[in-house]
């Protein structure tokens, strides 16, 4: 299986980097935001309860999306691998998915963390609140969204660093450059593993 994290700050592209990743190597994109907001819209109980969080740019917490994730993988046993996607985002979270694919006897093969600037990041959330009217995507909740990148998610990278894992790839450019940068590291990663 090829199990390939996508890291990155809100609007570093992480969303529109998947699609290629899903395209290209055939996995099952696994984003907790994108499952949010379907129990958001579904208006379920735990929908209603993650709002809460989301509307003021706080991750909700760590055993609700650790939940929701160990069910989408165990939904799809079939799987050629999965691309995760706005997961891990705090270090509790990158300990349990190691757990979690043990279990299936899988590993992370990859994480790719996409670099982008502050300044940029804000220019593409805002833009995307005035196109998309996402809730989060104003100026007051994406100052909280980095705030909590910076403290409670980016030490993530360290963790996959120690396990030789982490590749560092600009997310800035356009898509095409990017993912064609993030296809080299993928292949890479699958060719060592045919080895
Ligand atoms: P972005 O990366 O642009 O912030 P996401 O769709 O990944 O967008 O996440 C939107 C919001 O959903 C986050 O700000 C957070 O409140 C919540 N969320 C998504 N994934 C997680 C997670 N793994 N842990 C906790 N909260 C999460």
């Amino acid at each position: 299986m090829l199990n390939v994290v996508i890291f990155g700050a809100p609007g570093s592209g992480k969303g529109t980097q998947s699609i290629h990743l899903k395209d290209k190597y055939g996995l099952i994109h696994i984003s907790t935001g994108d499952l949010l907001r379907a129990e958001m819209a579904a208006k379920t109980d735990l929908g209603k309860m993650a709002e809460n969080y989301i509307v003021e740019g706080q991750l909700v917490p760590d055993e609700v999306v650790i939940g929701m994730l160990e069910d989408t993988i165990k939904k799809n046993p079939e799987a050629k691998g999965f691309i995760f996607d706005g997961f891990p985002r705090t270090l509790a979270q990158g300990e349990a998915l190691d757990e979690i694919l043990k279990k299936f006897g899988q590993e992370i093969s990859i994480v790719i963390s996409l670099e982008v600037d502050d300044e940029e990041l804000i220019d593409r959330l805002l833009k995307r609140g005035e196109l998309m009217g996402r809730s989060d995507d104003n100026r007051e909740t994406i100052e909280s969204r980095l705030k909590v990148y910076y403290n409670q998610t980016a030490p993530l990278k360290e963790f996959y660093a120690e396990q030789g894992k982490l590749v560092e790839i600009s997310g800035k450019g356009s898509i095409e450059e990017i993912f064609a940068s993030i296809a080299e590291a993928v292949d890479k990663v699958v060719a060592e593993k045919k080895e």
